[in-house]
């Protein structure tokens, strides 16, 4: 194991070395982490809703109704008719015929990708697609080719330049590093001209954007017709757990029959989908908690500007900071976390080299005095501020 120890060495050299905290408290903005108290600004608890008391007191009642195990797979004995309400729920919710439970939007990715392409298909991805749909591209037996970030013409040029089989577009609605929007309306186009099929992974848009929280496509007001497949995490703006697939009865009824991480995997447990009943009934209904985090977004960029700090062209709850190195992503998080405020470092591989930075994520449950102590302790990063 020599080999190994030697290359986790170098990666500790690189400031590439990834470890984890122990959290002790809630998903909150306040956490206590490694026993030390923090405000944290890097969940993707957008909504404040992942230790919400309801949707906390659904998954204790949905548990002694249902116990913790679901026992088995969808396909056996393990789907519930919980899930099968929330699946219900979240197509009535996407305004799409039919929608799918998976245990995580990684699988799911994976699922989908796997169960619609075959060998001669061709799959389109924005270079900074996250990781799952990059993944999902490697293992597929269709031919992956990468257009540059947001960039219809870079996407049309690859669509001309190659033939044959099924087109498929997969693309992030808000990339999850960068906060910023695929040009979706550009992207149906193409898709149109192109026969292709288009799939959005709208992990970081659902419950976020939107009047109701409908996720990217209610923000550009595009519907199943022009983008197929959507594909919808729990974990995130919903606060609980799992992801799903939205679309077609074909579609739907293919990834049953397909997906295989679909159907060779244990089902969630059946309080789980009861917690998300009432997460996403809170997500939709609760429009204050958008209202809350955009203040919060309108008012960090606009104090950050003030100090100098370099931001980007993001309007979304994520808020990188670019940082450059590796090293000074880590030293900065370092720095903040001194002050009590919590902001990872992302680093390559997840981004690209050169381009390491902290991401600052907001939650509808931060406060003002919070939101204060986070500038106050950028404001103390020497090097980031111009
Ligand atoms: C988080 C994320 C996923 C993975 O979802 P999990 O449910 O956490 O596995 C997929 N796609 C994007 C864009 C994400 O941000």
């Amino acid at each position: 194991m020599n080999r190994l120890t030697q290359a986790l060495q170098a990666r500790r050299n690189q400031g590439l070395y990834r470890s984890r905290r122990v959290v002790s408290t809630p998903q909150q903005a306040e956490l206590v982490v490694d026993g030390k108290r923090v405000i944290a600004f890097c969940s993707n608890d957008y909504l404040g809703l992942a230790s919400h008391p309801e949707v906390v007191e659904a998954l204790r009642q949905g548990a002694e109704k249902y116990g913790v195990g679901s026992g088995a797979a969808h396909l056996i004995t393990g789907h519930n008719r919980s899930h099968h309400r929330l699946e219900e729920a979240l197509a009535e919710f996407t305004a799409r015929p039919r929608a799918l439970l998976f245990s995580t939007g990684y699988m799911a990715n994976l699922g989908v990708i796997g169960a619609l392409l075959k060998t001669g298909d061709r799959l389109f991805e924005d270079r900074l697609n996250h990781a799952s749909l990059v993944d999902a591209g490697q293992l597929t037996r269709a031919k992956m080719v990468r257009y540059q970030h947001r960039d219809p013409q870079s996407l049309e040029l690859q669509l001309a330049r190659s033939d044959g089989g099924q087109a498929l577009i997969a693309t992030d609605g808000v990339f999850s590093m960068d906060g910023d929007l695929a040009p979706l309306p550009e992207l149906v186009e193409l898709a149109r001209k192109h026969r292709a099929w288009l799939m959005v992974d709208d992990a970081h848009g659902l419950g976020v954007l939107g009047p109701d929280g409908g996720g990217i496509l209610s923000h550009y007001g595009l519907g199943v017709d022009d983008v197929e497949i959507l594909m919808g995490t729990l974990g995130k703006g919903f606060g609980t757990y799992g992801a799903f697939v939205a679309g077609s009865e074909g579609l739907i009824e293919t990834l049953i029959q397909q997906a295989r991480s679909y159907i060779y995997t244990t089902a969630p447990p059946a309080a789980l989908a009861e917690a998300t009943l009432v997460s996403l009934r809170l997500a939709r209904r609760e429009s204050w908690r958008r209202e809350r985090l955009n203040s919060l977004v309108e008012r960090f960029r606009h104090a950050a500007g003030q100090i100098g700090l370099p931001l980007t062209e993001s309007a979304t709850p994520i808020q990188p900071i670019l940082a450059g190195s590796a090293r000074q992503a880590v030293a900065w998080s370092m720095k903040l976390e001194e002050q009590g405020v919590l902001v990872s470092a992302i680093r390559p591989p997840t981004v690209a080299e050169g381009s390491a930075r902290l991401r600052i994520t907001f939650s509808a449950n931060h406060t003002d005095t919070q939101l204060e102590r986070l500038l106050d302790a950028l404001a103390k990063l020497p090097q980031a501020v111009a």
